[in-house]
């Protein structure tokens, strides 16, 4: 227990970030306090003066909300973690709290819609240069990395067709450029992909995905050196106030407790699904890491141990068989979240990345019969048999368009 990174991550989830008070509670205890009180004026003062260590105020720090940052960070091995109200708190914390006016930013073009919206919108607004780049071109990077450069948000697998950046030679030209590298790791989970490893400084995630996994709490998290923690984020995080409530913390110390059990099932049902998708008459094309034929194959195994829990396909057709498809599903819900414990499709030119534009949408890739889905913990072959369900109303269709 004493180098907890010789646990593997099942165990490590389990016996992590565990703060026990007297009781010897075997369950976290929750700690739903805004304050803290001291012994004394003294105490007070030495805490304040940064001379003690005691809570003062769960803005800037809760027992529970520690204790879930520790178990995180204990499997992402980062040497710090501040948890955040939400991932795009993580997302918005860890640029504006870097940045500053005069900087400049490098991303990857297929990112989140409200990362895209933070890195194209709103940080011009205050005096920094944004560039966007295709994330699979190195070409690009390179020269987009040939002048000074203070930071690169990218996420790979990205959301929703499941585009890989490679994380070392990208990593590599951003510190010659003198950047600090984020990367939105949501899609991989940090039992998948640990960018780390590979080089990058910083590592955000939207918690209420897999980290949670069954669709209860709103969090994020962000992970780095405890340099850069320290000194550059938590001083924002505690003036501007995007703080996780214990009670999320409480739930999400929970869903990591059963994340490898979860993302392993997940991931076993997603690359059956994508394998059975791929050789079904009405997909046009299927796109999941794992599989030979996803275009960055190699490059994708190369940093992730397994395909991951997202599938994304595109019927042939567009979106009236891509709708007819999704609303012949019985088990699979439609719904804009991913990451559950339930299975979800989306559309995402007519919802997640509806407000991009047709233009942005075909630079991405993202046709009106692409469908992505999220791949929960059901029995295989109720996925499967749903599925077909939803394969046989593309074929009616098929059919009906030959009789006509
Ligand atoms: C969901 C998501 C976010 C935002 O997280 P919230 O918890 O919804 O704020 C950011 N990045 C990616 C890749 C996501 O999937």
């Amino acid at each position: 227990m004493n180098d907890q990174h010789a646990l593997y991550p099942a165990t490590l989830l389990l016996h992590s970030g565990i703060d026990r008070t007297p009781h010897g509670e075997t369950s976290e205890a929750m700690f739903l306090t805004s304050g803290f009180v001291y012994d004394d004026a003294e105490q007070a003062e030495a805490t304040f003066l940064g001379q003690a260590t005691h809570y003062q105020y769960s803005r800037f720090g809760n027992p529970t909300v520690a204790a879930f940052e520790a178990r995180l960070a204990a499997l992402e091995g980062a040497e710090a973690c501040r948890a955040t109200a939400t991932g795009m708190a993580a997302v918005s914390s860890a640029l504006l709290s870097h940045l500053r006016h005069g900087d400049r930013i490098v991303a990857s073009r297929a990112l989140f819609g409200s990362c895209h919206w933070i890195v194209s919108q709103l940080l011009p607004r205050y005096g920094i240069e944004s560039v966007f780049v295709d994330g699979g071109d190195l070409d690009a990077w390179a020269e987009a990395l040939s002048v000074p450069t203070a930071c690169v948000l990218l996420e790979t697998p990205s959301n929703p067709m499941l585009d890989i950046v490679d994380l070392r030679a990208v990593c590599d030209m951003a510190h010659r450029a003198g950047a600090v590298v984020v990367v939105d790791n949501v899609f991989a989970t940090p039992l998948l992909q640990q960018p780390l490893q590979f080089g990058a400084d910083v590592v955000v995630y939207s918690c209420t995905k897999h980290i949670d996994g069954q669709g209860r709490v709103l969090g994020g998290a962000v992970l780095g050196t405890k340099a850069w923690i320290e000194t550059t984020l938590q001083p924002f995080l505690r003036n501007t106030g995007p703080a996780m409530s214990p009670f999320n913390a409480w739930v999400l110390s929970k869903g990591l407790e059963t994340l490898t059990l979860r993302v392993d099932a997940m991931t076993r049902n997603a690359h059956a699904v994508a394998d059975m998708l791929a050789a079904s008459p009405g997909i046009a094309r299927v796109w999941y890491p794992a599989r030979a034929d996803h275009p960055q194959h190699r490059l994708a195994m190369r940093q992730m141990s397994a395909g991951g829990t997202l599938v994304t396909f595109a019927v042939e057709g567009g979106k009236a068989d891509a709708f007819r498809m999704m609303n012949a599903l019985e088990l699979v819900a439609i719904s804009n979240n991913l990451g559950d414990s339930r299975s979800m499709v989306t559309h995402p030119a007519t919802t997640t990345h509806m407000k991009i534009g047709p233009e942005e949408r075909a630079a991405l890739g993202i046709t009106d019969g692409v469908i992505r889905l999220s791949v929960g913990l059901e029995d295989v072959r109720d996925l499967l048999r749903d599925l077909r369900r939803g394969l046989d109303a593309l074929a009616d269709r098929g059919q009906r368009r030959a009789a006509e």
